[in-house]
């Protein structure tokens, strides 16, 4: 697990006075603190220095703060990210987290509402790391199903002999599907187990994640065969285990 003082954080934040001192405060808290003052160098210090957690503000100048985190995800960076949005800005608030941020903090917040967020996201994102190691001993490894093969160490499907990488929310619910195979797993089973501590407005996100995760598992994702729709109910993975290694 990463100590505190390894723990790196890129706060991308363009009003100067506020990106000094979250720097100031994060560093008296013993965190390793980068700066970036708009999206396109946040992007490119999000890349290049490999912080553990990002800090990122949504209202930037050149590239948004929506546009930073897909871009982000979209390339398979993964670190967890907590959004700041000012009021008023629910909407992109719900499109962060459904673009797979951990968190989020409106303005104004105070630095222990801050840190004790951080603290929440680097514990739940650290846990769901390490949970293939040991502690969920059910699902690990490589397992073949009908037409997929899952290998649960790097997060990566082969189905008709491709390989496709999943985002660290894709394989968290695919792992919880295929721990509970064959019962209904509910959205709000999802959300607790999936996100954690997180004031999600809706299971929208949920069923926004599930439909991207069937793109990459399904054939005809009009007519899913491993990750199907239980109405009223959640969702159920279906296909029978073949073969564990
Ligand atoms: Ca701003």
């Amino acid at each position: 697990m990463t100590s505190l003082n390894d723990t790196k954080i890129l706060v991308i934040e363009d009003e100067p006075d506020l990106r000094a001192g979250l720097q100031h405060n994060l560093e008296l808290e013993g965190y390793q603190v980068e700066t970036a003052a708009d999206g396109r160098e946040g992007l490119r210090k999000a890349r290049d220095d490999r912080p553990t957690l990002i800090l990122l503000d949504l209202m930037l100048p050149g590239l948004s703060g929506l546009d930073v985190l897909r871009q982000l995800r979209e390339t398979g960076r993964e670190m967890p990210v907590i959004i700041v949005s000012a009021k008023g800005q629910d909407r992109d608030k719900v499109q962060g987290l459904e673009l797979g941020a951990d968190d989020y903090l409106t303005k104004p917040f105070g630095l222990g509402e801050l840190t004790a967020r951080i603290r929440a996201v680097l514990r739940r994102t650290q846990a769901g790391a390490r949970a293939g190691a040991g502690d969920r001993p059910a699902v690990a490894g490589v397992m073949q199903f009908p037409d997929l093969v899952v290998d649960w160490r790097r997060f990566t499907i082969v189905r008709d002999g491709n390989e496709i990488q999943l985002s660290r929310y894709e394989a968290e619910i695919l792992r919880m599907l295929v721990e509970h195979r064959g019962e209904v797993v509910s959205r709000q089973d999802l959300l607790r187990k999936v996100w954690g501590y997180v004031h999600l407005p809706t299971t929208r996100t949920v069923d926004n994640h599930i439909a991207r995760l069937r793109k990459k598992l399904e054939r005809d994702v009009e007519n899913p065969v491993h990750v199907v729709t239980v109405h009223g109910l959640g969702y159920r993975f279906e296909s029978p285990l073949l073969e564990e290694s």
